[in-house]
C-alpha cells in the first residue's frame, strides 16, 4: 500500500514535532526577538498576569509555531491552536473564545487569512475580553455579551503588512523573525541530529545548514533525508559525501535552491527575458499558487540576490543568470 501525502504530511509534521524545542533557551538564534520576548513573559509573570498579545511574522518555517508552544510552556498555561483558513465563520471563532481558559494561550495561525466578521470579534475579544454572542436568527436575533476570562492571542502570519490596523494595533508586542545564518542552523543540524541519535560529522552538518535556505524546517528535512541516505547507500555515518550526494538526490543546489525555486528563476529568464514580469503571471507558468510563489519563493531569492522587486514586476538578477549557467542580454548583466 503506498502512502497518501496525507498521511506523508501527518509523518512529516510528527517528525518535525519531535524536534522542537520546548524552551526559550534551547530556541536557536533569532536574538533579538528571543530578548524581547523573555523580557515580556518576565514582565509578565512578576506581575502575575498573562502577557500582552504577541504577534510573530516573518517566512515559513521559521519557528513561529514553536515560539507559540515556548510562550505557552514557559507560562505553564495550555495552549490552543487554531489557524485563519480553519475559521469559517465568527460562531467557530465564538465557541473557541468563549472555551478559552484563564492565562491560556490561543494560537492562530496565519491569522492574515481570518475572515472579516471573525477579524471583527477577535479584536474585540482581545481589546475587551468580551464576546457577543448572537442567539436566534433573523429579525428575532439578539446579541449576548460574553465575559472572558484574561487570555493571550499569538498571531502568526508570513506577512504582516497584510494585517488590518485595528488588528495588528491590538499586539503588544511584534516579533519578526528573518532567515537564519549558516552558523546558527549549523546548531540547529547538531542539536536535531543528537535527539535523532544519528551519528553525524561537523562538515556534514555545515554543509546542510548552508543549503537549507536559512530555514530551521528545511535544515530539519534535510538532515532526515542525509541520514536516509546514509543508512541505505553509505556506512550509516553521516558524512560529507554522504551529504552532498544526498542533496544531489533531492535536487537541492550548492546554494541551497530547491526545484521551485530554480523552476522560478528558469521560467523568469527564459520566457519573459528576465521580466519585468507580474507575480501572478510567473505563478501560473511554473504552475504554483501565487501566494506559495510570494512568500516561499520569494523572499529567499530576493534576500540571495537572485531577484528584485519592482513596481513593474519582477526582474531576474546577473547572479540568477549565471546561477542557471545562461547567458544575460545585455541590458541585465549591465
Ligand atoms: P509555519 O508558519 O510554516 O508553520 P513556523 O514558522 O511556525 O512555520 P515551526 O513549525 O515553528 O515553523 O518550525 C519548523 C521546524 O523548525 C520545527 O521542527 C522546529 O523544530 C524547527 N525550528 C524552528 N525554529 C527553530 C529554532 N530557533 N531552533 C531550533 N529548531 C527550530
Amino acid at each position: 500500500r503506498s502512502v497518501t501525502s496525507a498521511e506523508s504530511g501527518a509523518l512529516e509534521r510528527a517528525a518535525e514535532a519531535a524536534l522542537r524545542p520546548k524552551q526559550l533557551a534551547d530556541f536557536v538564534g533569532q536574538e533579538v526577538v528571543r530578548e524581547q520576548l523573555s523580557l515580556v513573559l518576565d514582565a509578565a509573570q512578576g506581575r502575575g498576569r498573562p502577557p500582552e498579545h504577541v504577534l510573530l511574522s516573518g517566512p515559513p518555517g521559521l519557528g513561529k509555531t514553536t515560539l507559540a508552544m515556548i510562550i505557552a510552556t514557559e507560562l505553564s498555561v495550555p495552549l490552543r491552536i487554531t489557524s485563519g483558513p480553519a475559521v469559517q465563520h465568527a460562531g467557530d471563532l465564538a465557541a473557541i473564545l468563549s472555551a478559552l481558559e484563564e492565562g491560556e494561550v490561543l494560537f492562530i495561525d496565519e491569522i492574515h487569512r481570518l475572515a472579516r466578521p471573525a477579524e471583527e470579534m477577535l479584536y474585540i475579544a482581545m481589546e475587551d475580553f468580551r464576546v457577543d454572542v448572537v442567539v436566534g436568527k433573523g429579525v428575532g436575533a439578539t446579541s449576548i455579551p460574553l465575559e472572558l476570562p484574561p487570555f493571550t492571542v499569538v498571531g502568526a502570519t508570513t506577512r504582516a503588512g497584510l494585517l488590518p490596523a485595528p488588528l495588528r494595533d491590538r499586539f503588544g508586542f511584534t516579533g519578526h523573525l528573518d532567515y537564519y545564518r549558516s552558523e546558527e542552523l549549523h546548531r540547529v543540524v547538531t542539536r536535531s541530529a543528537q535527539q535523532l541519535e544519528a551519528d553525524i560529522v561537523d562538515e556534514a552538518a555545515a554543509e546542510i545548514a548552508s543549503r537549507s535556505r536559512g530555514t530551521p524546517r528545511i535544515a530539519n528535512r534535510l538532515l532526515r533525508r542525509v541520514r536516509d541516505y546514509a543508512q541505505v547507500r553509505g556506512s550509516g555515518r553521516l558524512d560529507l559525501e554522504a551529504a552532498r550526494s544526498a542533496l544531489e538526490v533531492y535536487e537541492v543546489d550548492a546554494q541551497g535552491l530547491d526545484r521551485l525555486d530554480r523552476a522560478v528563476l528558469r521560467a523568469l529568464c527564459t520566457r519573459f527575458a528576465g521580466g519585468p514580469v507580474g507575480l501572478s503571471t510567473l505563478a501560473v507558468s511554473v504552475g504554483e499558487e501565487t501566494e506559495t510563489v510570494e512568500t516561499v519563493v520569494e523572499p529567499y531569492l530576493v534576500r540571495e540576490g537572485f531577484l528584485t522587486r519592482t513596481p513593474r514586476g519582477r526582474i531576474a538578477s546577473p547572479m540568477a543568470w549565471s546561477h542557471l549557467g545562461l547567458q544575460a542580454p545585455e541590458a541585465a548583466a549591465g
